[in-house]
């Protein structure tokens, strides 16, 4: 039987309740146990992708396809899972389905409910991870204990806790002890107010995470264990971490966290595997190489969770060459007020993610000019990829006015243009080409090189695509297509023949890159970048 683990946040939100899920299911895995992950997201839309980056950061994509919270890119980051459809849910989703049963008058005749409809379908998302091939299943409730949206998935935990039974399931709290400065005093009332509120709809944390600035005093964890009628070594004290956030599972296994919950659901601790862990934090804490500098040149650049994976991958590379990754984060609109020459001075690699509507297209063009005719390293991602083909068009393909038909329909060369079977789609929601496709890889290229691997499937979020009329046109002036889709021959990959690297993909290759195995093109764009530093 699979046994669940329920996450709850409170006091404030941002707390990292996903790298705090992520961080146990590691350490459960490390211990020899079958996980699964899912998120449940209070929020209306039925998934992120509609939002603004803004709004959400970075939308996730799995391998099938479904278009993800952030959280998923934490998941699959540091426990290995991989994520499908089921392992997000929101509010929206939810309610979709019940309406369409209610439509298509599958309540026999009943009025339809939050409890018990709405809650059912939540306990039937929660179920779905069951399995045989499945020990121990977590889900993380997004939101904070008190708000009015999250109520359903709490009463529908609180109900699939009784139905399976204490020993099969379990409830974390992760909640916040504030330090106030004016005071010089850490405070644990918002922590026990949070555990009131759970209190009151019938869930009793067994395990309090703390997330704290300070090191909390044994009066803190006494109190909070009183009051909060928790046992005090289940009261877990996580501290700000000093480096990497993948210190906090290393910080959360010295206190026992993971043997802590197993004891709880009967399970045996056998013994706990992270040497490979461990060393991978001594590189990221003593780089042995030292530093290299890359600028990312994007359009959601004032939050840091727009290109959450962007990031993260960028970290991987770094660690598989033996360097920390600085990131100089350029808002792409801020080079049309500028140059690229004043912004990129120095940059020892360019970096272009994805991103939608025309802001700042023009100052991507530039950067990535910039990094062509300067030799400086160059990873194009999606959108980023799609500016390589506009700018190389029109700076050394002799075609004036090039442009994608995603920003001036009436381009007279739209070298990016809607796929076929984009043009008749009107609703935006879950319509894009979506998830893991594969791609062949040309012999000789940079890309090839780095996958060390003929056919690789890598994941999708896009409409737009590098329109196969021009390929000729690119080819003869040195632009090379080196991937393609095997049955739709849509173009994947181009690089330029004569530069040191550029290469540029219209897939999201930071998807499936880990602190342990960087992806290629990351691994290989940020040891391009450290030689351009002059190694
Ligand atoms: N806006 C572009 C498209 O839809 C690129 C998308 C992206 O970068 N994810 O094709």
């Amino acid at each position: 039987m699979t046994k669940h683990i329920f996450i709850t946040g409170g006091v404030v939100s941002s707390l990292g309740k996903g790298i705090t899920t992520a961080s146990v299911a590691l350490l459960l895995k490390r211990r020899g146990y079958r996980i699964k992950i899912q998120k449940l997201d209070p929020y209306i839309n039925v998934d992120p992708g509609t939002m603004s980056p803004y709004q959400h950061g970075e939308v996730y994509v799995t391998d099938d396809g479904a278009e993800t919270d952030l959280d998923l890119g934490h998941y699959e980051r540091f426990a290995g899972v991989t994520c499908s459809k089921d392992s997000n849910y929101t509010t929206g989703s939810i309610y979709s389905a019940v309406i369409q049963r209610e439509r298509a008058g599958g309540y026999l005749g009943k009025t339809v409910q939050v409890i018990p409809h709405i809650t059912d379908e939540i306990k039937k998302a929660i179920a779905s991870l069951d399995g045989d091939d499945v020990d121990i299943a977590l889900t993380e409730i997004g939101g904070t204990a008190g708000d009015i949206e999250s109520l359903p998935f709490l009463e529908a935990i609180r109900q699939y806790r009784h139905e399976i039974g204490p020993e099969n399931g379990l409830f974390i709290h992760l909640t916040l002890v504030p330090y106030i400065r004016a005071a010089g005093e850490m405070k644990t009332k918002p922590s026990q107010q949070s555990v009131g509120i759970l209190r009151e709809i019938g869930i009793t944390p067994d395990i309090l995470v703390c997330r704290s600035e300070r090191a909390m005093s044994e009066e803190h964890f006494e109190k909070l264990s009183l009051f909060c009628n928790v046992s005090r070594d289940l009261v877990i004290e996580e501290r700000d971490v000093a480096h990497s956030i993948y210190e906090v599972p290393v910080e959360l296994a010295k206190q026992r966290l993971d043997q802590h919950i197993l004891e709880k659901m009967g399970l045996p601790s056998n013994s706990l595997a992270m040497d490979d862990w461990r060393k991978m934090l001594a590189n990221i804490i003593n780089p042995p190489r030292g530093e290299v500098e890359i600028a990312v040149v994007g359009k959601y650049i004032s939050l840091r969770d727009s290109y959450k994976s962007i990031y993260e991958a960028l970290s991987h590379g770094g660690i598989a060459n033996g360097v920390k990754v600085e990131f100089r984060m350029i808002e792409a609109e801020d080079i049309e007020s500028s140059s690229a020459e004043e912004m990129l001075d120095g940059v020892d690699g360019i970096l272009v993610p994805g991103g939608f509507g025309d802001r700042g297209v023009e100052g991507k063009i530039a950067a990535i000019k910039y990094a062509r005719e300067n030799s400086i390293p160059f990873l194009g991602i999606c959108l980023g990829m799609q500016c390589a083909v506009i700018e190389f068009a029109r700076n050394a393909g002799g075609l004036e006015g090039a442009h994608s038909a995603e920003f001036d329909p009436d381009s007279p060369h739209k070298v990016v243009d809607l796929m076929e079977e984009q043009k008749k789609i009107v609703n935006m929601g879950g319509t894009m080409r979506l998830g893991a496709w594969p791609c062949e890889l040309e012999n000789g290229s940079k890309a090839k090189a780095a996958y060390g691997a003929d056919s690789i499937s890598e994941r999708h979020r896009h409409r737009y695509e590098f329109n196969s009329e021009y390929r000729d046109v690119f080819e003869k002036n040195g632009l090379a297509v080196v991937g393609v889709s095997p049955e739709s021959g849509l173009v994947e990959i181009v690089e330029l023949e004569s530069h040191p690297w550029f290469v540029a993909c219209q897939f999201h290759p930071e998807f499936k890159s880990t602190p342990l195995s960087a992806h290629p093109l990351f691994r290989d764009f940020v040891g391009a970048s450290k030689k351009n530093r002059g190694d």
